[in-house]
């Protein structure tokens, strides 16, 4: 196998993971919580989400946690901007980077953003003209590249189209989101040799969900394709408030486990990691099932 010698994990739990859980998690074991990943080798958090907090109440308080988090500063605090009232409130605050995101089916983009895909382009180049304005980077989401909960299968030169105009508009790199984990590994690897022939490798990332069970066999693709940025969240956290059922992101130890068992170095230190997983396993009440692992090394 050709095999990279690194690969970054982006850490997207306190933002992904959160904003499907049903309980209301406090605003200081939040910030324990990040500060407890900031610790572990991670170099990307992405720690809240600036949207209207009507629309995800449990992040509502985004400002609150960016100030109170301690910045570490081998780490980049990034949050989610859906428009440029976000984008202000969230300099304010303070933020290293900028996540724009929009959807690479019609049918979800109006039910996450209520725009057709269209009517989303100019708000996003908003957004991420201001963000450069501010000397941030903007990297760019796009949502159910492998299927979509409303429109079923999508054509990759939707994908393509959406992925084009955000690299256009200025993000440094795209994460291709199996938003539902529907996503099959010939099927990932079939869109990637679609996209690499357009785009580099190295503006590319991944965000795999787990619904199937199928996100590491889906990283693994990525993996040997060249990508080498992939989005997790701890414990498996998360999923998709507008796509019933679907399940969280591909657990963060996971994919740490898998990656460092095959000799790539992803940076985090495994047990420090497993200590944060612990903390918000408590907060949350909720047992993650990737828990039980135990590393023997
Ligand atoms: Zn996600």
């Amino acid at each position: 196998m050709k095999l990279p010698k690194k690969v970054q994990i982006k850490e997207v739990g306190p933002r992904d993971g959160l904003q499907n859980e049903k309980v209301s998690v406090p605003t200081h074991i939040k910030v324990e919580w990040i500060n407890k990943l900031s610790e572990t080798g991670l170099d990307y958090i992405e720690f809240s989400s600036f949207v209207h907090p009507k629309w995800i109440p449990v992040l509502a308080d985004a400002a609150e946690v960016a100030k109170l988090i301690k910045r570490n500063p081998n780490v980049t605090y990034a949050a989610l901007i859906p428009n440029m009232k976000g984008l202000e409130r969230a300099l304010t605050v303070g933020i290293d980077e900028a996540s724009v995101f929009m959807s690479a089916s019609d049918t979800h983009n109006r039910k996450n953003i209520n725009k057709s895909i269209e009517e989303t382009f100019p708000v996003l180049q908003e957004v991420v003209d201001g963000a450069i304005k501010a000397e941030k980077n903007v990297r760019g989401y796009v949502s159910t590249v492998f299927g979509c909960p409303y429109d079923g299968a999508v054509d990759v030169d939707e994908v393509k189209k959406v992925v084009y105009k955000l690299m256009e508009m200025g993000v440094y790199e795209v994460s291709l989101g199996d938003t539902i984990g529907v996503a099959n590994p010939k099927q990932v690897n079939d869109v990637l040799d679609e996209l690499l022939r357009e785009f580099p490798v190295d503006k590319l990332a991944l965000h795999l969900h787990d619904t199937r069970g199928m996100a590491l066999a889906n990283t693994l693709v990525g993996v040997e394709k060249g990508i080498k940025t992939f989005d997790s969240a701890l414990g498996g956290l998360g999923g998709c408030p507008y796509a019933k059922g679907a399940t969280g992101n591909v657990a963060s130890e996971d994919l740490i486990h898998m990656l460092g068992e095959m000799g790539i170095d992803t940076n985090v230190q495994f047990e420090r990691f497993m200590e944060a997983a612990k903390y918000i396993e408590n907060a949350l009440n909720k047992s993650l099932p990737s828990h039980q692992l135990q590393i023997v090394r």
